[in-house]
């Protein structure tokens, strides 16, 4: 099959294009390396299987495919809140575009919308059916809302144009290749505890998140794309950690005598999350198969590497 991964130079997609590649897929990375890096995609560039395409997604483009995964996205808050105003345009005319283009050629197209979607959630755990609570106007939006965006354009789509889709509400994710700078939780804490610096906990860290490894949230995707059932499904991992004890885990596996320090909430910052997976279980057959500290140990090595290159 020919596939089409927008945003295949970032952390998630690089990671499935390696999947892709590795079952004798034809498999086309478009991005336009805002937050992706060519080092990702490296070992497939001489690949006569892959092509890549820099491009933007705001503007439109004419491809031939048979599939697409559309990841393309900031997914870290101060890369998304660092020009709000193109995190909206790449959610909203970009998916507007990716859905053009799949309506075109008939390709059948995977949405990667994220739990934010719930905003400061006051269900616990979160289920597909959950409507969020989330502010159109706070500093969050730019994301949170254009994703919902993304999900009713893919939905009208769907109903109006018989768009093949699929929509995968996409949990924290972490794993090797994730940006030393990306200032997502679970690379600051590895990045500052390999450097001897304190590791910064906003608000108390009681607010809590569930980690998914980046290679069971590959396989999810690729099931969802390949089903019949269309989302939307959450993707993530139920083990429900505090930032405290995330802190803690990360400090004894690399460095007991790494310092915490506490610095200010961000604005909205959601005070619990967890998803309810009873839908990918049942429909996909999935759940995630690699516990917290497995994970972070493949993440840990790969930023070991990354952080003693620096030095
Ligand atoms: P990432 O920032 O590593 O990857 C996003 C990729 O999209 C980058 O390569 C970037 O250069 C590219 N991109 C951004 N804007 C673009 C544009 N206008 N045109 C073309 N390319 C563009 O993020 P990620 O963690 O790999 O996330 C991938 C997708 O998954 C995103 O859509 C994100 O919203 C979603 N998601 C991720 C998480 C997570 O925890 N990582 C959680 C929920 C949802
Ligand atoms: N966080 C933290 N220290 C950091 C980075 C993040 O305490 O150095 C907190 C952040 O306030 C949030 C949680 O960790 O409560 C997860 O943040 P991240 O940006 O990774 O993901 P998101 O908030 O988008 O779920």
């Amino acid at each position: 099959m020919r596939i089409l991964v927008t945003g295949g130079a970032g952390f998630i997609g690089s990671h499935l294009i390696d999947r892709l590649m590795e079952k004798g897929h034809e498999v086309l990375c478009l991005d336009n390396f805002y937050t992706g890096h060519k080092r990702n995609i490296l070992k497939w560039l001489d690949n006569p299987y892959f092509e890549l395409v820099r491009h933007d997604i705001t503007e439109p483009i004419r491809l031939e495919v048979d599939q697409i995964y559309h990841l393309a996205c900031p997914a870290s808050p101060i890369h998304y809140q660092f020009n709000p105003v193109k995190t909206i345009k790449t959610n909203v005319l970009g998916t507007l575009y990716m859905l053009g283009l799949a309506k075109r050629v008939n390709a059948r197209i995977l949405l990667a919308s994220t739990s934010e979607v719930y905003g400061d959630p006051d269900v616990h755990p979160q289920p597909e059916e959950y409507r969020g609570n989330v502010s159109c106007t706070g500093l969050r939006a730019c994301y949170d809302e254009g994703k919902r965006v993304a999900e009713t354009l893919a939905f009208e789509y769907h109903r109006e144009h018989k768009t093949d889709i699929r929509v995968a509400r996409i949990f924290n994710t972490y794993g090797p290749r994730m940006l030393e700078n990306d200032g997502r939780v679970v690379s600051n804490f590895i990045v500052q505890a390999l450097k001897g610096i304190p590791l910064t906990i906003y608000g108390d860290g009681s607010q809590t998140r569930s980690f998914c490894y980046v290679s069971d949230l590959v396989e999810g995707l690729m099931r969802l794309m390949n089903g019949e059932y269309i989302g939307p499904v959450n993707l993530g991992n139920p083990g429900e950690y505090s930032i405290l004890e995330l802190a803690q885990i990360i400090q004894g596996m690399i460095n007991p005598d790494a310092e915490l320090v506490y610095k200010p909430l961000p604005q909205d910052d959601p005070k619990q999350r967890q998803p309810d997976i009873t839908k990918a279980k049942s429909y996909l057959g999935w759940e995630p198969t690699i516990p917290l500290k497995d994970g972070l140990e493949l993440a840990i090595k790969d930023f070991r590497e990354r952080v003693s290159q620096e030095s």
